[in-house]
């Protein structure tokens, strides 16, 4: 379907305009962004500018940027998803939170096989972990 036909078709629906995977750079964000401009101000900044309505900060196995996204995005008509790419043997996949705790805490229960804050590796729970719905 068009995507003028699915507005013509609206049945309670809203639309925004959204980017759900987005990496940042610095210490807290992801080993592979260079761009220096990328920081979580600056993504904020971005989207604002682009009339973006919701965005994700997704660095690859960290969360360490997404409460500077939150705080940048304090009083704009932009909601940041608390969020996190994490790799694993079988692929990258992304997790997405109600709020920064919640991500955060998911994050600290893993074992990561290398470094992988700063360069590619494994997040796993460790096998006595209940996993992502353990005890809080
Ligand atoms: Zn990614």
């Amino acid at each position: 379907m068009e995507a003028a036909a699915i507005r013509k078709a609206h049945r309670g629906a809203t639309f925004v305009r959204a980017d759900l995977h987005i990496h940042t750079f610095g210490e807290g964000g992801s080993y592979d962004v260079q761009d220096a401009s990328m920081t979580p101000e600056g993504v904020v900044r971005t989207a604002i500018q682009k009339n973006l309505h919701v965005i994700a900060i997704t660095d690859h196995n960290s969360t360490g940027n997404v409460r500077r996204a939150i705080a940048a995005a304090q009083g704009a008509r932009l909601l940041v998803v608390p969020a996190v790419e994490l790799s694993s043997p079988g692929g990258h996949f992304l997790v997405y939170a109600q709020g920064a705790e919640d991500v955060e805490r998911i994050v600290a229960r893993l074992d990561f096989s290398e470094d992988c804050h700063h360069r590619p590796g494994w997040a796993h729970f460790p096998p006595e972990s209940p996993g992502p719905r353990g005890p809080s």
